[in-house]
């Protein structure tokens, strides 16, 4: 039995590494990448694959490097560049001084297909797109050669050149690998390698009007990196082949690839190309709108690194297919918070509250816990007069038995400190609107227990009137509103499931002025509301807030509930 085999912690491609250095394959070195297109800002379904691909380099002491998979020149941008190394760094990773494009190969790219020209290898086809499809045959029939296939070496190898100065129209000439087109891969009927784009290459400029297909790519700059374990998602795995046989007919270094299942979210849409279309067609507000399931949106909303890695580790790596429920994300992040948030009062929806026999120019200074579950977390004054806001909702006129909030006539404690009685609700005349309640307080509970022992039911925070600052709070539901967006059939539209309430906005809330002191990207949690993250948006007197998660962890719970039926 192998170290590999009997560790139980290993995932399937941990364990195959594990194995590899055992027997010395790759003379004990581990050289992985993480090789983005740049067409598009990074998910959470590449933090997966960030965190396997930097997470193994890190555990075997070696090295993981960022590469540019940029050989697309139409799609690509420099915009893009600049997110994905951004959003790496602030996953926690560093690849140092490895930062690689494929567009830097494109020299010894080149050279390797004239290499296979030379070797009978390639060749230049002239069938166009649909042609060539025609040609191609399906998984149940063979495909047909090329009528081009035959032609000497002489001539594929002046044509391609030709192709390269940029004499024939693009789709007129591509050049193909000349494999089987019986092959029962399809991948393996004579594959394109290279086609004519008379694009501007962001790093290239204008010197190539031919640009190698990904396959073509890919495998090659994998070697000429000397990686070891060239990890990518489950679709790849119909490329393997081909993969190994441009390494193999080149013959040059030849690594490893590794197919993986991707990550799938409930509610949510991992695709690039569909998250470009919200982006471009105004359904979000930008790539870091904090709905998004970029990591730039996920920053944006809060989310700290350290809990989108422990994610990662959590749901593991494995070759079988499956949907992560949202909710274990959102349990990671409010785990991480809970330990590391501060905590804050602030009124999200406010109802104004006077306490009629608190004198008028009194302002009490009270002291509130920090953050419980942080042992150095400190405490805070916070002030207290005889006006006050609190939620509109911990109120109710006519209440149900279940109720334990303020009620006419009922008495509640007011966090840290006193409990008062609703006395009056007093309401606009024209609207009918409650918009005051009058009460009184108790002087002999302050700090929020009575001296003798009476006990009330409902205990809600509050701000001061006064005190407090004015706030707007962005509050988010999920982008879709169906558990597996895009799952329409033909006819359906992906987009018709996009959820037009994911956004509120609330405009006349209040926080405690300590807030004035948080920086844009704190996050901070308002007790009672959940956890909320400082925006960009905010400036002085004007402060934005995210909600990043709410507190109730519907996941947390149903482990519980799992553990009950156990029982
Ligand atoms: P998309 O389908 O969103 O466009 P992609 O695979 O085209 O994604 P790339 O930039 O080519 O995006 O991906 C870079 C790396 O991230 C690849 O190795 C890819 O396999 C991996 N990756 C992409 N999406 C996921 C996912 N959902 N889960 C895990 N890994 C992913
Ligand atoms: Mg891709």
């Amino acid at each position: 039995m192998t170290e590999a085999k009997t560790s139980p912690g290993l995932d399937f491609v941990r364990a195959t590494v594990a194995k590899d250095n055992e027997t010395g394959k790759w003379d004990n070195r581990v050289v992985t990448r993480f090789p983005p297109e740049p067409n598009g800002y990074l998910h959470i379904g590449h933090a997966k694959s960030i965190a396997l691909n930097f997470g193994i380099a890190q555990e075997n002491g070696g090295v993981c490097h960022l590469r540019f998979d940029d050989t697309n020149p139409i799609k690509e941008e420099q915009e893009y560049i600049e997110s994905i190394k951004r959003d790496v760094s602030w996953l926690g990773y560093d690849w140092g001084e490895r930062e690689y494009f494929a567009s830097d190969y494109f020299d010894q790219l080149y050279a390797w297909a004239v290499k296979l020209i030379k070797a009978d290898k390639a060749f230049v086809c002239q069938l166009d797109n649909e042609q060539m499809r025609l040609y191609r045959g399906t998984l149940t029939e063979p495909g047909r050669n090329s009528p081009w296939r035959r032609r000497p070496a002489e001539e594929n190898l002046e044509l391609f050149e030709r192709m390269k100065n940029g004499e024939f129209e693009e789709g007129s000439h591509t050049l193909r690998a000349k494999i089987d087109m019986a092959h029962p891969n399809l991948n393996m009927r004579d594959p394109v390698m290279y086609r004519i784009l008379k694009a501007h290459h962001h790093r290239t400029g204008d010197k190539w009007c031919v640009y190698p297909m990904y396959d073509f790519a890919h495998g090659q700059s994998d070697s000429i990196e000397r990686v070891t374990h060239s990890i990518c998602t489950l679709e790849f795995e119909d490329h393997r082949p081909l993969y190994d046989w441009y390494l193999d007919q080149l013959d040059v270094y030849h690594p490893r690839q590794i197919e993986f299942a991707r990550l799938n979210l409930t509610f949510t849409i991992l695709s690039k190309r569909r998250l470009i279309e919200l982006v471009k067609e105004g359904f979000v507000d930008g790539w870091d709108d904090p709905r998004m399931p970029t990591i730039s949106g996920m920053r944006r909303r809060g989310y700290p690194p350290e809990a989108i890695r422990a994610f990662c580790r959590r749901i593991g790596v494995s070759k079988t297919e499956s949907t992560v429920d949202i909710a274990l994300l959102e349990h990671h992040v409010r785990e991480h918070l809970n330990r590391c948030a501060q905590r804050r009062y602030a009124v999200l929806d406010p109802l104004k509250v006077v306490i009629e026999n608190y004198p008028e120019d009194k302002v009490e200074q009270l002291e509130c816990i920090n953050n419980p579950e942080a042992p150095n977390g400190g405490r805070r004054k916070v002030d207290f007069c005889r006006e006050i806001y609190i939620e509109r909702d911990d109120f109710m006129e006519d209440p149900p038995r279940k109720f334990f909030r303020l009620a006419p006539g009922r008495e509640v404690r007011l966090r840290y400190a006193y409990f008062i009685t609703c006395n009056e609700v007093i309401r606009d005349p024209d609207s009918g609107e409650i918009v005051e309640l009058r009460c009184s307080y108790d002087p002999q509970t302050r700090g929020g227990d009575a001296p003798d022992g009476r006990r009330v039911k409902g205990t809600i925070h509050w701000v001061s009137a006064r005190h407090s600052l004015p706030a707007t709070i962005r509050l988010y539901d999920r982008l879709f509103t169906c558990e597996y967006p895009g799952d329409v059939g033909e006819d359906g539209d992906w987009k018709d499931n996009f959820n037009h309430g994911s956004l509120s906005v609330l405009s006349e809330s209040r926080v405690e002025p300590s807030l004035a002191e948080f920086k844009p990207g704190e996050t901070v949690q308002f007790e009672r509301k959940g956890y909320f993250r400082l925006d960009e948006d905010s400036s002085e007197g004007f402060l934005v807030f995210n909600r990043t998660v709410g507190l109730r962890d519907s996941w947390a719970r149903m482990i519980q509930q799992q553990k009950k039926n156990n029982r």
